[in-house]
């Protein structure tokens, strides 16, 4: 059993620690018309490599999952070279974004087997000519519902993960359509285990959490350091409430952050926004480094009284499990099987 990182396959045993939904370059479609959008793919190279050997060296990190949607600059080839610099798996996804802010028109129009036809080749065969295959397969989708265009994506990624057994993880928006988007897998003959719903952690109430996991799927506290989202002790609170609840073997921590971004955002920034974000490049500090999870939200969840075989379950065998298709231990069950790694 091996998992397709872009410069090939790994056995399960060197994932080692993972976050499973961070991101390397994001430029959203028509950024490129942009005058003012300049990118210089070398350095960024260098920053990002700089980066990734950081959560190495300093936090014991060995793979890092970048679930890019295709039509949000997903550069494969640039992925496999930043790996390849920086001694990191890292592991890409096929996989559109959703309605409100992504699906190209030409796919739009695809039937759902034609979609499904693309996933399965990028998870088979390789992402364009880069050779480079994915390990996963994105699924997004947007609020207050499931549009029926976003569930033709969705029944088209059931079919690539049935089809090639790579696992599926996921985008919600504003903390709804987790349950949803469980139950739309389970029509379209996927396991819940093979589920990772995403941005959950986007929602404040316990009660919505119990049932993302009570459907059998992976929950993804993984915009922890999203502080406009959501407060991290509110984040915390809840993460520690589903361990204590006998949950902990469903959680992914992550933290959805990025080291390049072409052009300006995908929306308007207020003045107080624009320049704090100006403060901290002028700090050297933008975009926000990939370590705060450790240097910030793990003590925390300290503070709340996890241990660090807790955590580190969380963020070594919670990933294992998922890419190796194994059944999630009963609820309450222990979940920390193997010996981890220090935090
Ligand atoms: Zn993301």
């Amino acid at each position: 059993m091996q998992v397709q990182t872009v410069l090939g396959p790994v056995g399960l045993d060197k994932l080692g620690r993972t976050l499973m939904h961070e991101h390397l370059f994001i430029a959203f479609p028509g950024a490129e018309f942009d005058p003012a959008a300049t990118f210089d793919r070398a350095s960024f190279v260098a920053e990002a490599v700089k980066r990734l050997r950081q959560l190495r060296e300093e936090h014991g990190v060995r793979t890092f999952v970048d679930p890019c949607p295709i039509e949000l600059g997903r550069d494969a080839a640039m992925m496999a070279e930043i790996a390849e610099k920086s001694e990191m798996n890292v592991v890409c996804t096929t996989g559109f974004y959703f309605e409100a802010m992504g699906l190209p028109v030409y796919w739009r129009a695809r039937t759902t087997e034609e979609i499904a036809e693309l996933y399965i080749r990028e998870i088979t065969r390789g992402i364009g000519t880069t050779g480079v295959r994915a390990g996963a397969i994105k699924v997004a989708t947007g609020a207050p519902a499931i549009t029926p265009l976003e569930r033709k994506f969705l029944d088209a990624a059931c079919i690539a993960q049935r089809a090639t057994g790579v696992p599926i993880i996921t985008h919600t928006q504003d903390g709804v359509c987790g349950p949803e988007q469980a139950q739309a897998f389970g029509e379209g003959g996927v396991s819940p285990h093979r589920c990772l719903i995403g941005h959950c952690c986007g929602n404040p109430d316990p009660a919505y959490h119990r049932r993302v996991v009570e459907t059998g799927a992976y929950i993804g506290f993984d915009r922890i350091g999203i502080l406009r989202l959501q407060p991290d002790e509110v984040r915390a609170d809840n993460l520690v409430r589903l361990v204590r609840a006998g949950y902990g073997a469903h959680v992914m921590m992550s933290q959805d952050r990025h080291c390049g971004w072409l052009g300006k955002m995908a929306r308007q920034l207020s003045p107080e926004e624009q320049a704090h974000i100006d403060q901290r490049k002028a700090a050297g500090d933008w975009p926000p480094p990939y370590t705060y999870m450790f240097t910030d939200f793990v003590p925390m969840l300290r503070e709340r009284g996890l241990r660090d075989e807790e955590i580190s379950s969380i963020l070594e065998e919670n990933p294992r499990r998922f890419f190796a298709g194994e059944a999630l231990p009963a609820a309450g069950a222990n979940w920390m099987p193997r010996a981890t790694a220090a935090i």
